[in-house]
């Protein structure tokens, strides 16, 4: 590692910040949106921070700048309704926990309808001037590359979907080999609530128990041969997402995409994730379908179903006209859609704490999308969690996570063991999720009447749900805030 290091600009010693000088620096690497939001959080603690971002030294594939923070693609940190939906949730609660990148955001906001859209650069220069202007947060330009030296007591990696190789290395030596992707293979999930069970079924393939299993942990969508034929036709027809040149192509046993299967002969996918063995529908026991769609449990909590070995290119929009004709899923809400692309993030389930911390080396915290959460904003509230368990730890203060009912803790909880390992063959199971409302506990009492009275139906129905849930969401953060000394010193 290049020791040298590089104050970007002379410390602006405000009178605001207070300052702790004889207390070791905690380690950030990697600017991005996690690290950047993890930096600021600590040093508003009072706690100095050495920040060591990569760029302009050595560059990623994907970023362009030198820029703290950078937006690598879309400049869009989605929709901004904190009632109704779980990204705005996100957006609200990271304003009330003072985040840097919400408030960048909010302040180079351009126009985008309900979403949060925002000028890519006047927000990295924001969340850069912050960081450089703040007089206990050192940047330093150079790459990581290896474990970080032994008297880095806390360190916090946020070098997300695109580590460079060498860190990427280093950590799989940590960790295990296998406990380190760097693609991710994304099968659509779905909304258990959404799944139509007049027409689909709960079965394991031949009854089959399994370890933990009940011998109906599957919800099984029922095919015929036409329908099979006009599902094909539709896969081998539909737009697919390229890849980047720099990804190559991460195909490998396993984990194809269900139209490349197709593309290999149409009884592929009939042989393989779409086999109807060892099922019978108790709707029509005297029909046997000639292919089965597959989802299996995905979280504790039983709310979300992912589509079994359904990994896919097709773009988003073709996902949902296509996945709509399968029987059972003509009203499905799908929590994430399918997916192939280049992405370094751990197995963290099995391998990273309540706090983020390693298992095997707890003086390594990890945060962002290495972590397996998707999207900036997201990969932010997981920086700005980290930062906050650092900072309470190096204050001998007692961590505590936020509660699972909120947008935090709900993300949280989908890194650190919210998630049910599959024992089949096939991608790893856990793979990056978006915050959405499927992640939450479900209410104690779903409502089901509106303020005047009448019986809630339909959309008016799943809007007063995800208002309840939102609001819920709302009440156990400022609890928790009260609680929380972190927040309670701001
Ligand atoms: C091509 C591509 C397109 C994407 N498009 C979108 C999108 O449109 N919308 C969306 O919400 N999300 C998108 N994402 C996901 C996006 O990367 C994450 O949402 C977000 O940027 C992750 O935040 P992060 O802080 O974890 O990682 P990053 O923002 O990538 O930050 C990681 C930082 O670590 C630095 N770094 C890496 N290795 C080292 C090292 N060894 N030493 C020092 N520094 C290091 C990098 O230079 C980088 O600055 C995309 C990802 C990719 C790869």
């Amino acid at each position: 590692m290049d020791p040298e290091t590089e104050r970007e600009h002379p410390l602006t010693h405000s009178t605001n910040w207070p300052t702790t000088p004889s207390m070791q620096p905690i380690h950030v690497i990697g600017g991005g949106l996690a690290g950047s939001e993890a930096a600021w959080q600590i040093a508003n603690r009072g706690i100095p921070v050495r920040l060591h971002e990569m760029r302009p030294v050595r560059m990623s594939a994907a970023h362009k700048t030198d820029g703290l923070a950078e937006l690598v693609c879309s400049n869009s940190f989605r929709s901004d309704d904190h009632q109704t939906n779980a990204i705005g949730l996100l957006h609200e609660e990271m304003r009330r926990l003072n985040s840097l990148v919400m408030r960048a955001g909010d302040a180079n906001q351009v126009p985008a309808g309900g979403a949060l859209a925002v000028d890519r650069d006047g927000f990295s220069a924001a969340v850069t001037a912050a960081l450089t202007g703040h007089p206990l947060i050192e940047i330093c330009r150079e790459e990581i590359a290896g474990l970080p030296p032994a008297d880095w007591d806390s360190v916090i990696v946020a070098t997300g979907p695109l580590t460079s190789v060498a860190l990427a290395d280093a950590i799989r030596n940590v960790t295990g080999a296998d406990a380190l992707a760097f693609f991710d293979a994304i099968a659509p999930i779905v909304h258990r609530d959404s799944i139509d069970l007049s027409v689909a079924w709960f079965q394991s393939r031949y009854d089959k128990a399994g370890p933990g299993g009940t011998g109906a942990d599957y919800i099984n969508c029922p095919m015929t041969r036409s329908q099979y034929d006009d599902f094909i036709d539709a896969l081998l027809a539909g737009d697919k997402i390229g890849f980047h040149d720099w990804e190559a192509t991460p195909y490998f046993d396993g984990c194809l995409p269900i139209e490349v299967m197709a593309e290999r002969g149409r009884e592929t996918l009939r042989h393989g994730p779409m086999k109807p063995f060892g099922l019978t529908n108790p709707h029509a026991p005297q029909d046997k379908a000639y292919a089965v769609v597959q989802l299996r449990q995905d979280n504790r909590l039983g709310t979300l179903y992912n589509m079994v070995g359904f990994q896919t290119k097709l773009k988003h929009g073709e996902q949902l006209r296509i996945f709509r004709t399968i029987p059972g899923l003509h009203g499905a809400e799908f929590a994430r859609l399918g997916g192939l692309h280049r992405n370094t993030f751990l197995d963290s389930p099995k391998l990273i704490d309540a706090t983020l911390r390693l298992n095997a080396a707890p003086r390594l915290r990890f945060a962002g999308q290495i972590t397996g959460c998707e999207g900036y904003v997201e990969s932010a509230a997981i920086g700005l969690l980290a930062g906050r368990f650092a900072a309470a730890e190096r204050l001998g203060e007692a961590i505590v996570p936020p509660p699972p009912t909120t947008a935090h803790g709900a993300l949280l909880a989908h890194i650190t063991g919210g998630h049910i390992a599959t024992i089949d063959a096939g991608p790893r199971s856990f793979q990056p999720m978006n915050v959405n409302f499927g992640l939450f506990p479900p209410l104690a009492h779903a409502p089901g009447r509106g303020a005047d009275g009448l019986r809630l139906r339909g959309s008016q129905k799943t809007i007063a749900k995800k208002q309840a849930l939102t609001a819920r969401a709302l009440d156990d953060l400022t609890r928790w805030i009260g609680g929380d000394q972190v927040a309670a010193a701001e």
